[in-house]
């Protein structure tokens, strides 16, 4: 039979996973501080705790997943029932050193920790459109992995607790330095009257070349053996002000861009006129 799990917290995101659970024929017991958002789940099969020790005395395997870190303190804190030789697993977006000191007051309780944080979006937990990333504890990583693996696609990132943050958090931060430039430039064709749903479209086709390219620059920053990639820094150099003065001229602002060029400045000063945009990458780490 399929392990019990005992689910805390049920927001839209915990409500879900509970979900997925119950659909996946595990015996599941949620609890959630507004105890109305229990009914749905406990229609579905799930029986609902009056308290947080009261939903982590029925299962072994402990999931949490709250609105963030100071919740989990909070629900965390109010436990005082045992937690030796239970598996807690938070799935509460947050911080590397949050996710640290997590490991320890588990440990400190003689339970098994992992972090894990989600990608995704709610209705689309149990299927490959949401990623998680783990860290923490190998052997409840181990021994657990099918259960998880039930929420989405998972990736195990290392003892080291804040792990998993650090991937979740790097990822997230990516996408929202690519939106931000995307959402800027958009303003510079706006501005110039070009229709932005047209642009978008067009953009979109472009940026499938990006893929091959990122993974291309990660193995030059790797080796430290910068090739010529996007073209030589002295010819890219060359359009900057160009580049920097037209987005000025629109009131569109280019900070990023003044960046940009002072990096390659710099690296063709420093005599790497030949190497490529990864090369940037170098200034980077000596600040
Ligand atoms: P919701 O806002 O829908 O739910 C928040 C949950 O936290 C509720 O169960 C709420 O309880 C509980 N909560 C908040 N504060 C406290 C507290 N002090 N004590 C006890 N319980 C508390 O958020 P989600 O479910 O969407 O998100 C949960 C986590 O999942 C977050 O860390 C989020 O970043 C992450 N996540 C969410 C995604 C999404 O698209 N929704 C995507 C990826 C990750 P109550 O019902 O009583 O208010």
């Amino acid at each position: 039979a399929a392990d019990p799990v005992t689910v805390l917290g049920l927001g839209d995101m915990g409500s879900a996973i509970a979900r997925a659970f119950v659909e996946r024929g595990h015996r599941t017991t949620v609890w959630n501080r507004t105890a109305s958002k229990c009914r749905p789940l406990v229609e579905a099969g799930a029986s609902a705790a009056a308290t947080p020790d009261e939903a982590v005395e029925a299962s072994r395997f402990v999931v949490v997943c709250l609105l963030d870190s100071a919740a989990v303190d909070e629900v965390l804190g109010s436990v005082t029932s045992s937690l030796a030789g239970k598996v807690l697993v938070n799935l509460t977006s947050g911080s590397p050193s949050q996710a640290r000191s997590n490991e320890r007051w588990a440990r400190e309780r003689g339970a098994e920790y992992l972090d894990g944080k989600i990608m995704g979006d709610p209705p689309d937990v149990g299927t490959s459109n949401v990623s998680l990333s783990f860290s923490g504890s190998r052997s409840a990583f181990d021994a657990h992995e099918p259960i998880l693996r039930e929420l989405g696609g998972v990736a195990y990132h290392g003892e080291d607790a804040g792990l998993a943050a650090v991937e979740f958090l790097a990822q997230v931060a990516m996408g929202y330095e690519l939106l931000i430039g995307f959402l800027h430039t958009l303003s510079v064709v706006h501005a110039e009257g070009v229709e932005v749903e047209a642009f978008a479209e067009r953009v979109a086709g472009s940026v499938a070349a990006y893929p091959p390219l990122l993974t291309m620059m990660g193995k030059a920053i790797g080796s430290g053996e910068y090739g010529p990639d996007l073209g030589s820094l002295r010819v890219q150099a060359a359009l900057m002000d160009d580049l920097i003065s037209h987005r000025e001229s629109l009131g569109v602002e280019a900070v990023r861009m003044r960046e940009v060029k002072e990096l390659m400045d710099q690296r063709i000063a420093d005599g790497h006129g030949g190497q490529g945009f990864s090369s940037l990458f170098e200034l980077l780490t000596k600040r």
